[in-house]
């Protein structure tokens, strides 16, 4: 017939896996809210690289549209200054038109050079952008599916917690009221971990070296003896 101590250690035990388990469940419930949060910012930065690339398109394909006004608007200069060279006077006002229009088509020259390469830019970000919108779309998914998953995570932990919950106060009824008190109150101040192996002559959780007499006390198992230093609930691993 096992003494009243050890059955009592037996049930404590018991409660301090469940606690421990309860522990780890709240520290991992605890991180799904940063955890989604993290997931809906990458998303986040995704789409805002996105809008960027827009807008950078939509800005070369202004700048375009300027070049080309201004390369036809220098054109119809072109062909009216061509008009009026058959009806000057002079030969000098014949030459002064002719270096006016030589002059422009210098400048369409450079302007049609400036437009192939804005025309090479607008292909290159139209390319950037196509490229970020498929990869905004793989992230949205990659998001819904990561997302949905967590929330499945949180129902399922909280769903474990209660019915924990539930297996470790059935157990911990079965404890003297006094020491179900003790054993609440440390579980409660030591992060869910209210007992501690006897390592060799040691505390296994808080690392203290233990007085002998301490020791010879567990050993007896005439009562429950706590660590002088974490508090915490003494016992040899069986
Ligand atoms: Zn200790």
């Amino acid at each position: 017939m096992p003494s009243p101590i050890t059955q009592n250690l037996d049930i404590l035990k018991k409660a301090q896996q469940l606690d421990s388990e309860i522990h780890h469940a709240h520290i991992l419930l605890e991180e799904i809210p940063s955890q989604r949060a993290q997931l809906k910012a990458d998303l986040e930065l995704e789409k805002t690289h996105f809008t960027e690339l827009e807008k950078m398109l939509k800005d070369i394909q202004l700048k375009l549209k300027e070049k080309e006004l201004e390369l036809s608007q220098k054109e119809m200069q072109i062909k009216k200054l061509d008009g009026q060279l058959s009806q000057v006077k002079t030969n000098k006002e014949y030459a002064a038109l002719q270096q006016e229009i030589a002059s422009l088509k210098a400048d369409n020259s450079l302007l049609e050079e400036g437009i192939i390469h804005i025309l090479d830019e607008v292909e290159a970000a139209k390319d950037e952008t196509r490229k970020e919108k498929e990869k905004v779309a793989l992230v949205t998914k990659s998001f819904q599916d990561k997302d949905s998953e967590l929330v499945t995570q949180e129902k399922n932990l909280q769903g474990r917690l209660v019915d924990l919950k539930k297996q470790r106060e059935e157990a911990v009824t079965q404890l003297p009221p006094e020491l179900a008190e003790l054993y609440n109150r440390i579980v409660v101040k030591k992060q869910g971990l209210a007992l501690a192996a006897v390592n060799g002559e040691v505390c296994a959780a808080c690392q203290m070296q233990l007085r002998p007499q301490l020791i010879n006390e567990i050993r007896l198992g005439e009562q429950i003896i706590v660590c002088e230093n974490c508090s915490r609930i003494l016992y040899f691993e069986s």
